[in-house]
């Protein structure tokens, strides 16, 4: 089921259609299984980073660099199209079709352009955003602290002022993609007397910098996705400083409002191949006409509809000019939920065997033992599933505020 979006989105997605049959290179589509979710806090980036670096998608990202289709929901000024998020719905569903990857740029492109496109001042806006869309600087986020994570305002890092530059000394923990990033955003304290969500700045630092060291931690999946890092006098220029010191609690909390909603409609997608994986899994292991299995399956395939009609609700609005509001905090407590269950599922399916890694370097899992230490982790980053609860409590809800422990 498609939604009639209007002849104007109709319009929009027979150019994109068009475009990407034209544009895309040959081979890029047989390159890899695009449109497979790689679990995060899981293996399954060896196949994608191979992809990434081969000839195909280099060219790719070009061609998509060149069209301003890198960033697209970014304004056209900042090297953007302008792209609102019924456009980049349409524009992510014709990529899926086409079975070809959207070039993102990470955290880079959803937290930290946004953050200095709206916080930032003109020269820092000329110089740090067209070093995201280009690929030359990949974030990672500090945020988290061996304390801190759901009490984030709770952050010790500091940041001293030393003439024009910040000096930042303290510890950051379970930053993911460190390897990849030459860049990170930190939260900091520049102002340890202030109230705790006040005196917090948002600096830009030089991730390869000599005074940053990180260590990678294992997951219980096997991967070392993220890394515990720290700080003993990294120096910013003040000019990094987004938003202004003391000020950085209110960038940080700058969300993804330039692409809110964009992947509403493609999100179950990867859901609902894996469903099929996991119902051909039963049918091969014999299991497919246990009636306990098929209970589990039929609720497995009923989630994914679900999600698949909020999608499209969530898209209805979005083309009525209506904002998602905490239904954000639902959407990521449905799919994150949901997948820790159906990790439990498919490893049910499996039975004995699961208990059996395969045999090989490192720590391989099967794909299905993959899914299920790896989905643990959906329930956490990002907000944990009681912080949505809270936030679903209190703003969609409207009951009382979760009282708070004054120390
Ligand atoms: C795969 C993965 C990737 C991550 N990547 C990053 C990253 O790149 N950068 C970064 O900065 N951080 C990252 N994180 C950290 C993540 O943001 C934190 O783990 C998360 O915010 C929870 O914080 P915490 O681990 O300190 O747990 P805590 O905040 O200590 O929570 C412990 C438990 O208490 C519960 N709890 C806490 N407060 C409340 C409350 N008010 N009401 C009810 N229950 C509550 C929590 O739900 C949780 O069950 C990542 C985490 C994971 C798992």
């Amino acid at each position: 089921m498609e939604l009639d979006l209007g002849p104007e989105i109709a319009q929009f997605r027979g150019e994109m259609r068009d475009w990407i049959a034209g544009h895309a290179p040959d081979g890029l589509a047989e390159l890899a299984d695009w449109n497979r979710s790689v679990v995060t806090g899981g293996y399954g980036y060896g196949q994608r980073a191979r992809a990434m670096a081969s000839p195909p998608y280099q060219r790719w990202e070009q061609e998509l660099a060149e069209a301003r289709l890198i960033c697209p929901q970014w304004p056209e000024e900042f090297g953007g199209r302008s792209l609102d998020a019924v456009r980049m719905a349409v524009f992510n569903e014709e990529l899926h079709r086409a079975g070809v990857p959207r070039v993102i740029r990470g955290m880079g492109e959803s937290l930290v352009g946004p953050s200095v496109i709206v916080h930032g001042t003109a020269e820092q806006r000329a110089h740090f955003l067209p070093r995201i869309i280009s690929g030359e600087d990949v974030y990672c986020q500090g945020f988290s602290e061996p304390g801190t994570g759901s009490d984030l305002a709770g952050l010790q890092t500091r940041g001293e002022v030393d003439g024009d530059e910040i000096i930042i000394s303290g510890q950051k923990l379970w930053t993911s993609g460190a390897a990849r990033a030459n860049m990170m955003f930190v939260l900091c304290r520049t102002d340890p007397a202030a109230e705790k969500h006040a005196g917090i700045s948002y600096v830009l630092i030089n991730f390869t910098d000599p005074a940053v060291s990180y260590q990678p931690v294992r997951q219980m999946s096997g991967a070392a996705e993220f890394a515990q890092d720290f700080f003993d006098g990294v120096r910013a220029p003040l000019f990094n400083v987004i938003g202004g010191l003391n000020n950085g609690w209110r960038v940080a909390m700058t969300t993804l409002g330039y692409e809110r909603g964009g992947s509403a409609t493609v999100l179950h997608l990867a859901y609902e191949r894996e469903f099929w994986e996991l119902a051909d899994t039963a049918r091969k292991r014999g299991s497919n006409t246990d009636p306990i299995v098929r209970q589990q399956l039929a609720w497995a395939y009923s989630m994914v509809q679900i999600m698949r009609f909020s999608g499209l609700r969530t898209l209805a609005g979005l083309a009525e000019g209506r904002q998602p509001g905490p239904e954000a905090s639902v959407n990521k407590l449905f799919w994150s939920e949901y997948h820790k269950r159906l990790g439990e599922i498919a490893i049910g399916i499996e039975g004995a065997d699961a208990l059996l890694r395969p045999d090989g370097d490192g720590y391989p899992t099967t794909a299905w033992q993959n899914v299920f230490l790896s989905s643990r982790a959906g329930t956490i980053y990002s907000g944990t599933s009681e912080i949505q609860r809270n936030i679903i409590a209190e703003r969609a809800i409207g009951l009382p505020k979760e009282p708070r422990v004054v120390v």
